[in-house]
């Protein structure tokens, strides 16, 4: 196998020609999923002020030490203080105030004393009259209940750092910290390009020798999934003329990538490969991998290339561990596969190629246990829609008995 490029090999020629796209500037409730380009730095302290943490009385908890059920202590009321609003004066000493979740606390009060720990048969939501005066059944420590100015994050804190994927929870923080727009990184606009006589678009009923185009869905529903714009063209007969054609068609959209699948195979007299040789700078390789050894690799006209398998199965898994990375880089993050260790229920035959086998994954105890999907041949794009992950044999590995436990490249969640 020392002919063959190993995966990890081919993967860094490919990502050291890969660079990050350029900003753009989105609105906040448009930056859920996208890639911050920038690191946000807060200038202003969350919560801005102290707070109340609870609904109840503002005291100073050296007041109320004694306090107990059998000895409530008696404290005055001299102000309420609703969320939103700001307290009228200093809370002194046989003082309380009766205060709202997330309202200021006045100065001079040390501690939140929980309505349900009070006389007050106060219910949240009415607004009675405020009492005279309220017994406290239970002591309160210094601080109780109270959310300190900047204890969220404060003045100068990183809320998020270039790079990160921005989240419901980050587009919280954005808001609260009072981003209207977000410097975010382009989306790449990815063109797939298709060919082959073999091939018809979906609305097409079958006829002798066609089968169905599936690739350029499959690509463009990966290409969705990680956050890239897809772009499909029509499908290219196998002939120059229209294998030109597409390929400038393609580059007509001002694509970031370009992503054709079929007609990369050693020794086939594709012709794809010789108008992708043609139109630009594209290696043919021959990796260390199973499915999907033949993937050509380059750029046209400065826009990185990959030329994908035809065989549904190994467009998909080489878009996996080739193409995904990829995409993450340009996006300006980086991939970090989902994987699982499990072990293996039935026994497995590679040919020494890193081979990425479809299964489905089975929870016993703390144990993943794998079981193949069955048929792994690259053309059954059944074995995917099955396979909760894919299973990685080694490399120089020809037999893998059942119970050995490998790495899980997962493809969804696990129920
Ligand atoms: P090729 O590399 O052109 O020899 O194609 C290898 C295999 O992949 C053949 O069985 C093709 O029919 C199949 N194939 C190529 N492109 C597609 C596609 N877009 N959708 C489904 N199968 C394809
Ligand atoms: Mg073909």
């Amino acid at each position: 196998m020392s002919n063959l490029l190993s995966v990890d090999e081919a993967l860094d020629n490919i990502l050291k020609t890969i660079h990050t796209l350029s900003q753009e500037t989105v609105t906040l409730p448009d930056s859920l999923g996208r890639i911050i380009a920038e690191d946000i730095i807060s200038d202003t302290n969350l919560p801005p002020f102290d707070n109340s943490a609870m609904d109840g009385y503002a005291v100073r908890f050296d007041d109320i030490t004694s306090a107990s059920e059998s000895n409530p202590t008696q404290l005055n009321v001299v102000m309420d203080i609703p969320a939103g609003t700001a307290p009228s004066k200093t809370l002194q000493t046989g003082q309380a105030a009766r205060i709202m979740t997330g309202a200021p606390i006045p100065d001079g009060a040390t501690a939140i004393v929980p309505v349900e720990n009070t006389t007050d048969n106060w219910q949240k939501g009415d607004s009675p009259p405020l009492p005279e005066s309220i017994e406290i059944l239970q002591p309160a420590s210094d601080g109780a209940n109270i959310r300190r100015a900047g204890e969220n994050i404060a003045v100068g804190g990183t809320v998020m750092s270039i790079g990160t994927q921005i989240r419901p929870a980050e587009i919280g923080m954005l808001a609260a910290i009072g981003c209207t727009h977000v410097k975010v990184v382009r989306k790449p606009k990815v063109v797939i390009l298709t060919t082959g006589d073999e091939l018809l678009d979906i609305d097409q009923p079958l006829s002798p020798g066609k089968i169905r185009d599936t690739n350029s869905y499959t690509l463009a529903g990966l290409i969705e999934q990680v956050g890239g714009i897809p772009v499909r063209l029509p499908i290219a007969s196998d002939d120059m003329d229209s294998i030109r054609n597409l390929y400038q068609t393609a580059l007509n959209e001002k694509p970031d990538m370009l992503i054709s699948s079929a007609g990369v195979s050693v020794g086939t007299a594709d012709l794809v490969k010789v108008v992708m040789g043609e139109m630009g700078n594209i290696d043919f390789w021959r990796i260390n991998i199973r499915p999907g050894k033949p993937l050509a690799f380059g750029e046209i006209q400065g826009i990185p290339f990959f030329g994908l398998p035809g065989n549904p199965v190994s467009a998909m898994v080489t878009f996996e561990v080739f193409v995904r990375p990829a995409l993450a880089k340009m996006s300006g993050t980086k991939h970090n596969p989902l994987t699982i260790r499990a072990v293996l229920q039935n026994d497995m035959k590679s040919d020494g190629r890193k081979t990425y086998n479809r299964v489905t994954i089975e929870q016993d105890g703390d144990t993943y246990l794998a079981h193949s999907t069955g048929i792994q041949s690259s053309g059954a794009l059944m074995s995917m829609v099955l396979a909760d992950g894919l299973i990685v044999i080694p490399e120089d590995t020809k037999f893998i008995p059942a119970g050995t436990e490998l790495s899980v490249l997962l493809l969804r969640q696990l129920s």
